[in-house]
């Protein structure tokens, strides 16, 4: 036990860990060791951006996908999903809804959608940009060539969300198909540094196949990446899929990242997710609790809502944007934290 309460102090002083160190941390962990590390994880994020927390608008534009990832339920070999793509003028319109409601940053993400083309994206991103100046655009559209991520960004995206998924060669090619590599991926990170991008990146905790060394791979590979943003949520199974009868991941397991991710990037942005919400009741209050500072509730059409599942249960599917947006206010205060209406920049640059 000492040893490992060493461990975080470690990473609390000196904001690193071997890998050795992370793989026996994160194998040994125990209630214990995760209230200590919650309790200087609130500490650090708290020093840094006090009980703010930041709001996102997510707009889910389009299910079509012309990837296969074997977790993902809007891959493309699933024919159960009623494919929408949303057109120029509605996301516009989720846009203005969310402005009112105070959200300062966009969130577009959608499958790899061949119709939504390098021209036609720039396109929107040029009107979200002229409309809404004082937002943040964020793109998680998913793997691009360097120069349709150079011409977003010319269009006016600030920020970038694209999860590695997982460091490991072998274990990318076990959650992906044969077209998909992980080095491809993190080539992409790497690219939309270069650009000027705030980018974000991340994993599933849990997801199959997954172990304590191989989620060191992951914790040294953001520590390399130092990005802006780290979305951790929990891997959950959906029924179409040739994952349906794997474990989902733990809200213990997720929480106790959480608090390690924030100690090893003090300034760095990290989402309470939707995932964490829809396996536990509390997920995202407690994600919070474990450091976390950013929830992105659904800006997407009421409409279109069911139809965006990445797995399976997904909560406030239902809901208004409005009534998402008062829900989580009252979350927040529920544990002592308000959201704020800001654009909400990463202080880790
Ligand atoms: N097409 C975009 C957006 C992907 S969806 C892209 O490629 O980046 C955003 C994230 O949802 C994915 O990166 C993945 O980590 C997560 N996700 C997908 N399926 C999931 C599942 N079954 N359980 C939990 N998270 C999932």
């Amino acid at each position: 036990m000492d040893r490992y309460i060493k461990l975080i102090d470690k990473l609390y002083q000196k904001h690193t860990l071997s890998d050795a160190e992370w793989t026996s941390l994160i194998a040994s962990r125990t209630p214990e060791l995760s209230e200590y590390l919650f309790s200087l994880a609130r500490d650090v994020r708290e020093r840094y951006y006090g009980k703010d927390i930041y709001v996102r608008g997510l707009i889910e534009f389009s299910n079509y996908c012309k990837n296969d990832c074997l977790y993902c339920g809007i891959r493309r070999s699933n024919r159960n999903v009623h494919r929408y793509r949303l057109e120029e003028d509605m996301i516009l319109s989720c846009c203005r809804e969310g402005y009112e409601l105070g959200f300062r940053t966009f969130v577009l993400q959608s499958g790899e959608d061949a119709s939504y083309t390098e021209d036609r994206l720039a396109n929107l991103i040029r009107k979200i940009r002229r409309n809404f100046p004082d937002c943040a655009i964020t793109l998680s559209v998913g793997e691009w060539e360097r120069s349709s991520y150079q011409a977003f960004f010319d269009a006016g995206a600030d920020r970038y969300l694209l999860r590695h998924e997982t460091y490991n060669d072998k274990h990318y090619s076990m959650l992906h198909p044969a077209s998909l590599s992980a080095k491809k991926r993190r080539q992409c990170l790497w690219e939309l540094k270069e650009i000027g991008y705030q980018v974000g990146t991340g994993f599933m905790v849990g997801a199959p196949f997954q172990t304590a060394q191989l989620l060191s791979e992951d914790m040294l590979f953001l520590e390399e990446l130092n990005p802006q943003m780290v979305g951790i949520g929990p891997f959950i199974p959906h029924h179409n899929t040739p994952f349906k009868d794997e474990a989902a991941g733990t809200l213990e397991l997720t929480l106790f990242l959480l608090g390690c991710i924030r100690l090893m990037l003090p300034k760095v942005l990290l989402p309470s997710t939707t995932a964490l919400g829809t396996i536990h009741p509390k997920g995202r209050e407690l994600g919070i609790l474990s450091g976390a500072n950013v929830v992105m509730p659904n800006l997407s059409p009421t409409e279109v809502r069911k139809d965006y599942l990445l797995y399976d249960n997904k909560i406030c599917t239902g809901d208004e944007s409005a009534q998402c947006r008062r829900c989580l206010e009252q979350r927040m205060e529920s544990i002592g934290y308000r959201i704020v209406t800001a654009r909400g920049d990463s202080l880790n640059i």
